[in-house]
């Protein structure tokens, strides 16, 4: 992948496939990003407009980010990430600038997906107390009218798709929310035990594993685990066997149940 100025472009490889559990969120994204990137036409034809905007909420680790990169993927579409909090500790101006710039390149790359990780920090709730210091304050203030500027200006079929994610969708601003910017609000949760299950299958795909290796009870083991604890759980258990055998041919059911005893879950009820 490229990387300019602090915008990665990249041609995303991640794919549905590899997002375990969540079926009904990817469903709702294949119809919001991946059809009228691809049926265009469609679209156009019974006269619907596609939601310009998606956020994406939930908490740290089950796979916002994922999601995103995946529906790209999906769309064959080009995809651009950009952090809130990095935009937001640019100097002053620089922000904007950067910000502006990505839906540019966007435009010309499309169709595009662009991407906004910790949109809180970008939107942050005007006038509110979201601890900011009041120098900063208006920082957030011109990013966020940048952004509604340019969702504003994006025309309705220039294939550009704005998903934002963050674990805090209360402090984003409520004029993110009006009709033709973040339509669509998806709640993602943290997994459950088949969700969990089904992810430790991904996160277990190159590993050699023994016999005796119960994901399923692995899975029910792990309450409160996020996607991304899975997925440290299984390279821990990776770890334990090598520590046990530098030599070993395979990762077993006690590995798990050793790095399962040293990990904890990154959730709280
Ligand atoms: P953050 O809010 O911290 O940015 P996020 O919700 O965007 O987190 P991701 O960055 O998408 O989470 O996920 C972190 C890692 O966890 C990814 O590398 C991914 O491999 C793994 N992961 C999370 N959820 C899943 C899942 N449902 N299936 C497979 N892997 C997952």
């Amino acid at each position: 992948p490229s990387i300019t100025r602090g915008v990665a472009k990249e041609v995303s490889k991640v794919s549905w496939d590899d997002i375990g559990g969540l079926k009904d969120l990817k469903r709702k994204l294949q119809q919001a990003v991946e059809w009228p990137i691809k049926h265009a036409d469609s679209f156009a034809r019974l006269g619907i407009s596609p939601v310009r905007g998606i956020l994406l909420h939930g908490p740290p680790g089950c796979s916002k980010t994922t999601l995103a990169k995946a529906a790209a993927h999906a769309a064959q579409a080009s995809f651009f990430s950009l952090s809130g909090a990095e935009l937001y500790s640019k100097y002053v101006g620089e922000g904007e600038t950067l910000l502006r710039r990505t839906f540019q390149k966007a435009r010309l790359a499309a169709p595009s997906i662009i991407f906004f990780d910790e949109a809180d920090a970008i939107a942050p709730k005007r006038g509110g107390h979201g601890g900011n210091s009041s120098g900063n304050a208006t920082v957030g203030e011109r990013l966020l009218s940048t952004l509604l500027t340019e969702m504003d200006g994006l025309e309705l079929a220039t294939g550009i798709i704005v998903l934002a994610a963050t674990n805090r969708p209360h402090a984003i601003d409520a004029a993110l929310m009006r009709p033709g910017r973040f339509d669509l609000v998806l709640y993602v949760p943290p997994p459950d035990s088949e969700s969990r299950y089904e992810i430790l299958r991904i996160h277990t795909r190159q590993m050699k594993l023994g016999a005796d290796v119960d994901l399923r009870r692995v899975a029910e083991l792990t309450d409160l685990f996020t996607g991304a604890d899975l997925e440290g759980l299984c390279r821990e258990a990776g770890m334990v066997a090598l520590r046990e055998n530098l030599s070993a041919d395979s990762v077993s059911g006690h590995h798990f149940l050793a790095a399962r005893a040293s990990l904890g879950p990154s959730l709280t009820t």
